[in-house]
């Protein structure tokens, strides 16, 4: 997933200022944004009145899209740096290549995970015989300062651990760690991410990690997250403090959980990089623009995406007040 938006606003993010340190219940809603031509997300992070939760720093949420006739997805070859891309699909496909030569047809319940570190580029397309659903999540997870120029990986796992709790609670652990379950998917600082099933009539509680913020981005159903009732497609922030979750469902709902330890370092976000500072920003738009370090990705049927302008400003860590 890129970001396409044409004038990306520059986010500057992480530190302890914007973290609740006591349980919270904040709802925030998602602004539609279009992806290229027939895809329209819901973005929910980042968001005026909230950045990051852990490292956790960009959430879409997508469908479902009926794309019996449509193309479904075609996100063009574009960069990454400084961060990890987590794709989390509920129905459909999508076909995944990247500059380290890749090319992955991800299903719903199974992880694609890629690491750019320093560079990498990828494109993201329904493949042409596709389900008719699209529905799923794309996810970014910023690396702290000593990981994120590292080589660029790229994981897929179709088998992740799962956690059953009280009534009809079932998760899936998508990354991290969740009472005890750990997904094979590289990490670089602590956190989770799980996506948690919840049959009729579920009322239970999920222990979790009083020193994580926590978040729930509801996917299908109702669910009740601490009390509260989500609609599909809204996030509920819920700091931190807790160590259990009280659920609850009435028809059956799914919800992605996605924890983390406060992300202390402050970083700088502009279109699909996280660096530290203006300069290391400039430079990777630069180097995609004259097509070195991120490499080429093959297959696609399409020209790469070009970089949108850089703000008049300099994108600075500091400065910002939140
Ligand atoms: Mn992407």
């Amino acid at each position: 997933m890129s970001n396409l938006d044409l004038r990306p606003p520059a986010t500057v993010c992480g530190g302890r200022a914007d973290v609740t340190a006591r349980p919270v219940r904040e709802l925030l809603t998602g602004r539609s944004v279009p992806l290229g031509e027939s895809t329209v997300v819901r973005r929910l992070l980042p968001h005026l009145g909230r950045r990051m939760i852990g490292a956790w720093c960009f959430v879409d949420h997508y469908g479902p899209d009926d794309i019996a006739q449509e193309p479904g997805m075609q996100v063009p070859p574009h960069p990454h740096m400084g961060l990890q891309t987590v794709s989390w699909l509920h129905d459909g496909e999508v076909l995944h290549r990247d500059s380290l030569g890749s090319r992955q047809t991800l299903r719903p319940g199974e992880l694609g995970l890629m690491t750019s570190g320093r560079a990498i580029a990828h494109s993201e397309e329904s493949p042409r015989e596709h389900a008719r659903f699209l529905h799923g999540a794309q996810l970014w997870v910023a690396l702290p300062d000593g990981d994120r120029h590292i080589e660029p990986r790229w994981e897929h796992h179709a088998e992740l651990p799962r956690v059953t709790g009280g009534g009809g609670l079932r998760a899936t652990v998508i990354l991290g760690e969740l009472d005890g379950a750990a997904s094979p998917g590289s990490t670089f600082s602590p956190l989770v991410g799980a996506d948690i099933a919840l049959a009729a009539g579920t009322d239970t509680r999920l222990p979790v990690r009083p020193d994580f913020e926590y978040a729930a981005l509801t996917m299908s159903g109702e669910a009740e997250v601490d009390g509260v009732r989500l609609a599909p497609g809204s996030l509920l922030y819920l700091g931190c403090g807790r160590s259990e979750l009280p659920l609850r469902a009435d028809v059956d709902s799914a919800f992605m959980l996605l924890g983390g330890e406060p992300f202390e370092e402050r970083i700088v976000m502009w279109w699909n990089f996280v660096g530290r500072s203006h300069e290391d920003i400039a430079r990777a738009r630069e180097d995609w623009m004259s097509g070195s370090r991120f490499g080429e990705v093959h297959g696609y049927g399409g020209a790469p995406l070009p970089a949108p302008e850089l703000p008049p400003l300099p994108l600075k860590p500091r400065g910002w007040e939140r």
